[in-house]
């Protein structure tokens, strides 16, 4: 089953949300895999059942960082603030980097995400709205 990472800065959450709804159809039918609060916070809004991993400055880019070197994850949308300083920087720019030794589809932008998330459906099948 496809996998997705979805991943939103705090200032980003709310784009994240709309994001994800806006999709929740395909969404709902693959496996999706967050750092901790960016998870509580999609559930949340939208009843979607989702993997929640460590919240990302306690490690979760870490963890999902982890998949990505496994290749377990197909996509990961990062939306991330580009104009705050973030304590777990490494963690980020690590997450970053495994994902392009990898090539593993990323977007870090919401305009990038819908054309990772339009690539993902399409290998599936699934044509989005
Ligand atoms: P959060 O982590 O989903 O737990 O807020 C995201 C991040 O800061 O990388």
């Amino acid at each position: 089953m496809t996998r997705i990472a979805l991943i939103a800065h705090d200032d980003e959450k709310p784009e994240m949300i709309d994001f994800v709804e806006s999709h929740q159809s395909y969404l709902s039918t693959v496996d999706i895999v967050c750092t901790g609060t960016t998870g509580q916070r999609i559930a949340e809004a939208t009843g979607l059942e989702v993997e929640r991993k460590q919240s990302g400055p306690l490690g979760g880019d870490m963890e999902i960082g982890a998949e990505a070197a496994n290749d377990r994850v197909d996509g990961v949308v990062f939306l991330r603030d580009p104009l705050t300083a973030q304590p777990h920087e490494p963690d980020i720019s690590a997450l970053l980097r495994i994902c392009d030794v990898h090539d593993t589809p990323l977007a870090t932008t919401r305009t990038s995400a819908e054309y990772v998330l339009e690539g993902l459906a399409r290998q599936d099948g699934y044509e989005l709205d």
